[in-house]
């Protein structure tokens, strides 16, 4: 670990290595593809193979893999190797990799969420490298980071739809920054840094729990007597074996170039974050699925699991992930940190301006791409942001925006026009991150954190939804400012005009008070609770004509996705359901019925061996447990009725009508057949009891 520099994206493919190994005219030729975006030509692809190729045998590699992200979440892989038949002879072979086997892929795809899309009869997508994501080596493997599609040209992927909507706010952003006079400008990229939390729990205790082995979080579990409240594990020192964890992690991670910076202990026991370096957005989120990849993959070296559910334990914090977001210029502007001369501080207060509108006006989005059936464990629970989608600006910009709305001084006590552009904004002090832990939207000082979102999320969504939404307010203040004789006023005006109309989205106070649910309501925000009740805002036909309007998305596309993730809700909820059935029928029944049989043989027994004598505890535990066994008896069958009707109404039922469905019918039902066992588990003998408790999961790690 002496040797972090040279360690440090050791197995990229980087730019640094580039240079070293292609003929200058290609490494200056694949440059430029990767600063316009744009596919590869194909006269210089077999040069970038063949030392791509080179480089990966001499660092042990003997297979090469596309590596796309399909609708399924996490990453796709199809592994080919190197090897070709020799001409001359069949006998031996050489190491090779053409150029057309670097542009493009074939995997079969039919077995990928496709919403529709993709006819089985005409399966076969295909991946094509997106050269601004560098490719890496990772177990003998050179990986090729791909975006997926059909061969009609339907995005079947996450990243493609994200490089669209990088694509799009670049367009928009350079339009605003003309009007200010950067023209040294080219290219405004938006940059994220995504905090990471997960658990660490023992394997051994983890592979006693069915629950988690089958569906990533414990279906049952009564609260264990110490829980977060005495929040003295948030940073808290950090046990040996998770240090060691976290070491080797950093050393992965820094090898395939991913920027791991910081590692502490979260608000729950056995809860951990990790927050990287912000990057640019699309390889940000090629790192942050690497990022959970690895953290799997070093925990079972340790021997531990790493839960990346959003609510792997009832009653304690579940996890999430921050998405930092922010936009910066090729120059090295950051277009959210607010300026000094009133110039700008005018530029700052548009984009500002924007993302407050772009917030109001598509709130639902913002909803949608945090929306999940693990996920509506947390939204709304009193622990991570609430299903409301509000801004918290902290109280100084807020009064600054007030000022400026209302024509008087930032003190508000001389009535003063403070005018944009003209004026300089009074300094103001950033808000403590402390003060916005239950906002979901946060300004940050120079970027804003988006914190709806699971922990097991891939970090595209939300960022495809930032960046549309704002290039859409973008374009219209573009267009509005790009057709006036008078910058300076209509500039002011539609500031004062922004804030007037979309403020009531800013929200600086507490949004787990229960308060608050009715202020929004008052102030006319969307409340959506549920996944169900969310996703099908996707595809309104508001949605669709932005995500048309900004080449983001098609119509087709986009109703194909509220398919998947419907389906996938459903999906989600009817395994958990049976994994329960299972679970109260095979173990937790037969366990509180052994056990009343222990307690009524030591009734008799104490009975026969002297009479007369006290067994008041015997019997009432037996009253109690076999009241108890009888109504988990009623739930089990309820919930195997619920399932069985809802499978019945799968030919005739929408996906939608299904979610809601399992949304109002089952899992009502598991919220009852759970309350009944675990009243059984905090009545029955540990010794008796099928499975770990809360116990010794959340302090398995010693
Ligand atoms: P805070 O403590 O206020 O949350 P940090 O500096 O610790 O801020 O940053 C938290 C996360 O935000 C980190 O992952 C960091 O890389 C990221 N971040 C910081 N600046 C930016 C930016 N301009 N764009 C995107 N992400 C950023
Ligand atoms: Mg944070």
């Amino acid at each position: 670990m002496n040797h972090v520099p040279e360690l440090f994206g050791s197995m990229v493919f980087n730019d640094a290595v580039m240079k070293e190994r292609l003929p200058e005219d290609v490494y200056k030729a694949l440059k430029r593809t990767m600063q316009a975006g744009r596919h590869l030509h194909a006269d210089i692809a077999g040069d970038v193979a063949n030392a791509m190729k080179e480089w990966a045998i001499e660092k042990g590699a003997t297979h090469y893999s596309h590596w796309f992200q399909p609708m399924t979440g996490v990453t796709a892989e199809k592994h080919d190797s190197f090897i070709t038949p020799c001409k001359s002879t069949q006998d031996q072979v050489i190491m090779e990799f053409s150029g057309k086997e670097l542009i493009k892929g074939e995997p079969d795809a039919s077995s990928f969420p496709s919403g529709g899309l993709r006819a089985t009869f005409e399966a076969r997508g295909y991946t094509a490298w997106d050269p601004t994501s560098y490719a890496f080596i990772k177990d003998n493997t050179l990986y090729i980071p791909t975006a997926f599609c059909s061969y009609s040209g339907e995005a079947l992927d996450k990243k493609t739809p994200l490089l669209r909507s990088m694509e799009a706010i670049n367009r928009q952003a350079l339009r605003i920054l003309k009007l200010f006079g950067h023209d040294d400008v080219t290219m405004v990229n938006t940059t994220v840094g995504p905090e990471q939390e997960y658990f660490l729990i023992d394997a051994d205790v983890y592979a006693k729990r069915k629950d988690l082995l089958i569906t990533g979080r414990t279906l049952f579990g009564a609260k264990p007597p110490k829980g977060q409240e005495l929040e003295d594990h948030y940073f808290g020192n950090i046990k040996p074996r998770v240090k060691a964890f976290m070491q080797d992690l950093d050393e992965e991670l820094w090898k395939l170039g991913v920027f791991a910076k910081t590692e502490h202990n979260e608000a729950a026991p056995a809860q951990h974050e990790l927050a990287p370096i912000f990057t640019t957005t699309n390889i940000a989120t090629d790192h942050n699925q690497l990022t959970m990849e690895m953290m799997k993959k070093v925990a079972a070296r340790h021997n531990m699991v790493c839960l990346l559910h959003e609510k792997p334990f009832a009653g304690v914090n579940g996890s999430g992930k921050h998405n930092n977001w922010s936009l910066s210029t090729n120059t090295g502007l950051n277009l959210f940190e607010p300026g000094t001369s009133p110039q700008d501080n005018a530029q700052f207060l548009l984009f500002l301006c924007a993302v407050i509108k772009a917030t109001d006006d598509y709130q639902d989005l913002l909803r949608v791409c945090a929306a999940s059936a693990g996920n509506d464990h947390r939204l709304g629970a009193a622990e991570a942001p609430p299903a409301i989608v509000s801004m918290f600006l902290g109280e100084e910009l807020t009064e600054i925006l007030n000022a400026i709305e209302s024509g008087t001084s930032y003190d508000g006590k001389e009535k003063v026009l403070m005018k944009v552009g003209v004026h300089a904004l009074p300094r103001f002090p950033k808000d403590t991150t402390d003060r916005n832990r239950t906002s979901p939207f946060a300004f940050t000082g120079n970027k804003f954190e988006f914190r709806m979102l699971g922990s097991n999320a891939s970090i595209a969504g939300p960022n495809i939804v930032l960046n549309t939404i704002v290039s859409e307010v973008l374009s219209q203040f573009a267009y509005e400012l790009e057709s006036t004789t008078d910058f300076q006023a209509t500039l002011h005006g539609l500031i004062v005009r922004t804030i007037k109309e979309h403020k009531r989205i800013i929200f600086n106070g507490n949004g787990y008070d229960e308060g608050w649910v009715r202020e929004a309501e008052q102030r006319g925000l969307l409340n959506l609770r549920t996944t169900p009740d969310a996703l099908p805002h996707f595809a309104s036909e508001k949605n669709i004509a932005l995500f048309e309007k900004h080449r983001v998305f098609t119509r087709q596309e986009l109703l194909s996705r509220t398919e998947i993730l419907l389906d996938n809700y459903c999906k989600t909820i009817h395994i958990e359901a049976l994994t329960m059935l299972d679970m109260a029928r095979k173990d937790i029944l037969p366990a509180v019925n052994t056990y009343i049989h222990e307690l009524s043989d030591t009734l008799l027994a104490k009975k026969a061996a002297v009479a007369g004598i006290e067994t008041v505890c015997e019997e009432a535990l037996i009253r109690k447990l076999s009241a108890l066994a009888s109504s988990l008896y009623t739930s089990i069958n309820a919930l195997d009725r619920a399932v069985t009707m809802v499978k019945d109404r799968e030919h005739t039922d929408s996906v939608e009508q299904l979610a809601e469905f399992y949304k109002d019918r089952v899992v009502s039902v598991m919220q009852d057949l759970r309350k009944t066992a675990d009243e059984i588990e905090m009545n029955t003998a540990k010794t008796y009891w099928p499975y770990p408790s809360y116990d010794d999961l959340l302090f398995s790690v010693k």
